[in-house]
């Protein structure tokens, strides 16, 4: 039976270890302050910044939520960006995605200046981690890691496939377990015979989005699971994209959802609004 990865318990640690600094960095006068931007009235988006409004006030980050209306101009939205760049209050910003239509989400990543883009998405921070230059990770391939790292499981030479290729996921993801010096295989929508990928697989980390992708019959014995998803059943209830109950039998290491990722996700934000607060006061 799997070990379970317990992500909300290791991220209690981590605001624990944050708390600290954020203690330090006041007594020095420095107060790190992240602003969310959210446009348009996502319900899911609402809850995901209730989430990061409320961890961050349990370890002393100030908050400042900035709620846009749906018919907010991509003029208008990159001029509150530009404004809170130039604000030296503000250490971190964070847009929240989704973002309404008409506006381009990549050229508003663009304009976040990268001393402040604590989600990891400004080209410059992306590109950075590419070469292996300190930057700010993308905060849930960021929260895996430091999960993988906190159980001691080794990544130099073990098969890693990933599930997605986003953005957000997938493709920072890469990176990561790059530099850890596993050999990678990315499946998409695209891919053909994914099962016969995931039968090499040591490492799965799943982030495609699909109730119960991921079975019990897939996977290597012993292989270590990551489950990022979040998908809402009919029913109200979340669950990942891993069929926990024939998974976890067979894999040595699995996150459980809710519980695991996500958790961690929310964790890393908050180290990285400290790293920016650290960063932009030297
Ligand atoms: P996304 O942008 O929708 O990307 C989904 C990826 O999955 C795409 O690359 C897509 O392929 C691929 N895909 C879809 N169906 C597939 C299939 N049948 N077989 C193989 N690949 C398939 O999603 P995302 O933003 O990365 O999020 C993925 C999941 O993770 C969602 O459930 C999301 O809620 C969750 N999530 C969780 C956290 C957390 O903190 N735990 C954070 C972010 C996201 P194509 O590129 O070919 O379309």
């Amino acid at each position: 039976m799997a070990e379970i990865l317990d992500g909300k318990e290791l991220a209690k640690k981590v605001r624990k270890d944050l708390k600290q600094e954020v203690d330090e960095l006041k007594q020095k006068g420095i107060c790190p302050k992240l602003a969310v931007i959210m446009v348009g009235d996502n319900s899911s988006s609402q809850v995901y910044v209730k989430n990061k409004s409320k961890a961050c006030v349990k370890v002393g980050i100030e908050f400042e939520e900035f709620l846009l209306q749906e018919s907010t101009t991509e003029k208008e939205l990159l001029e509150l960006i530009e404004k809170l760049n130039e604000d030296e209050t503000i250490h971190g910003i964070l847009l929240q995605s989704p973002v309404p239509k008409h506006i381009d989400i990549n050229r508003a990543f663009r304009t976040i200046r990268p001393d402040k883009d604590v989600d990891g998405f400004n080209p410059i921070n992306v590109g950075n981690l590419v070469i292996g230059e300190d930057c700010f990770v993308s905060c849930t391939p960021f929260g895996v890691m430091r999960l993988l790292e906190e159980y001691h499981i080794e990544l130099e030479g073990k098969n890693a496939v990933i599930l997605g290729r986003s953005n957000i996921v997938g493709k920072p993801m890469v990176q990561c377990l790059l530099a850890k010096n596993a050999t990678i295989t990315v499946c998409h929508s695209k891919t053909q015979k994914i099962h016969e990928i995931l039968k090499n697989a040591d490492v799965v980390i799943s982030a495609i989005g699909k109730p119960h992708f991921v079975t019990g019959d897939m996977i290597k014995e012993g292989s270590v699971v990551i489950d990022v998803g979040i998908n809402r059943l009919e029913d109200g209830r979340i669950v990942g994209d891993v069929e926990f109950e024939t998974v976890s039998p067979k894999a040595s290491y699995i996150t459980p959802v809710p519980g695991g990722v996500g958790p961690m996700t929310v964790a890393m934000l908050l180290a990285n609004v400290v790293k920016a607060a650290k960063i932009q006061n030297k």
